[in-house]
């Protein structure tokens, strides 16, 4: 699932750090312009371009594009270096850790890796020795710590984004991103004119289970009927526990047929799998596809509506909506039809 919450949160980062170098690069600009230092005054104030435009971009909400930033900040260190010796190289340290906190950490080693190419040597070349070498050193040394830093907090950050909507029993997504999704894939629908179903799952009078045999079993239960359809969905279809039995699966693509073929076959293959030794363990199921005027809330309703009756309907039951030629028929003998 993408668009989620945490990319907002990465362009907000890049979003400040950009401004916050901005601010501090273009005093020194102005300085240089002042000052007549042409080059380094250009170069600097090609920096400042970069980083305004991209805060600009991040203010109304447009992908960042950084690829420019890097050869800016290259030519504008080395001219530091060379034209202003080891006051120069003072740009280097935020330069370095920079890229870190607004590329990927994949992207932000390689260019960093780069950047410590270009700059080495100047510093080398207008340096002395002594002093380049513990420039380089500690250089390295800022590289490193930063990109460890990262690495530990976007490994953090996708370790608690997968808390946040895994649910650890059943390992199939909780309710936080269900909005999100089918927002998503109502939009798809909408686009590309292709249909999208839903099925509301919900396990017959799964209270009795856990009374009759304990919670343990229940939970086991719980986890059996999301591998049932985990096994029997695409990839490409999502699967949420919406609440403690019930299950919401987005089979993009599918039309209502198709959805209800599919409700059909899970609801007979969780009824056939004796889950339970001593009783069946059977779900209802409602089926609704998107309709163009549908919002997300009257989509999920439907599918809602369409459970209920199959529960008051005698339960271990699909209810779809009307379709003349998919009638209940001996194959198929538990699915119901419904009028819109
Ligand atoms: P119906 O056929 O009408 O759906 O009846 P039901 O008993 O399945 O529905 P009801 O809403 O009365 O009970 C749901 C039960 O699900 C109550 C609760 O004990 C159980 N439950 C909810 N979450 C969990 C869970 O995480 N683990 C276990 N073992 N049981 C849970
Ligand atoms: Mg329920
Ligand atoms: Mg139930």
């Amino acid at each position: 699932m993408d668009g989620d919450v945490l990319k907002r949160y990465e362009n907000v980062v890049v979003k400040w750090v950009c401004l916050s170098a901005l601010v501090l690069v273009f005093p020194f600009t102005l300085n240089n312009f002042w000052h007549q230092r042409w080059m380094i005054a250009c170069s600097s104030l090609a920096v400042v371009i970069c980083l305004l435009w991209n805060c600009i971009r991040l203010k109304r909400e447009q992908k960042p594009h950084l690829e420019f930033l890097f050869p800016a900040i290259g030519v504008f260190l080395v001219l530091c270096f060379q034209e202003q010796g080891v006051i120069g190289a003072f740009w280097s340290y935020p330069a370095i850790s920079l890229f870190y906190f607004i590329l990927p950490h994949d992207r932000a080693r390689w260019v960093n890796l780069a950047l410590l190419i270009t700059i080495v040597p100047s510093a080398f070349h207008v340096l002395p020795v002594p002093i380049a070498s513990r420039v380089t050193a500690s250089l390295i040394g800022i590289s490193v710590t930063s990109g460890i830093f990262v690495f530990l907090i976007e490994t953090q950050a996708r370790e608690l984004r997968k808390m946040a909507v895994i649910d650890p029993l059943t390992q199939v997504y909780n309710r936080l991103q269900m909005d999100l999704v089918l927002g998503q894939a109502r939009a798809r629908a909408l686009r590309h004119q292709t249909p999208s179903t839903l099925l509301a799952l919900d396990i017959d009078h799964f209270k009795s289970v856990n009374d009759e045999f304990g919670h343990d079993v229940g939970d086991r239960v719980l986890c059996q009927v999301a591998a049932v359809l985990k096994s029997r969905t695409r990839e490409t279809d999502i699967i949420f526990r919406t609440g403690g039995e019930e299950f919401l699966v987005v089979l993009d693509g599918a039309d209502l047929v198709k959805g209800a073929k599919i409700a059909e076959e899970l609801r007979a293959l969780i009824a056939g799998a004796r889950l339970l030794k001593k009783r069946p363990v059977t779900v209802s199921v409602g089926v609704s596809q998107w309709r163009e005027s549908d919002e997300v809330r009257e989509w999920l309703k439907r599918a809602d509506q369409r459970l209920y009756r199959a529960k008051v309907g005698g339960r271990n039951k699909v209810v779809w909506e009307d379709l003349p030629d998919f009638q209940a028929g001996p194959s198929s003998p538990k699915i119901r039809m419904e009028s819109r």
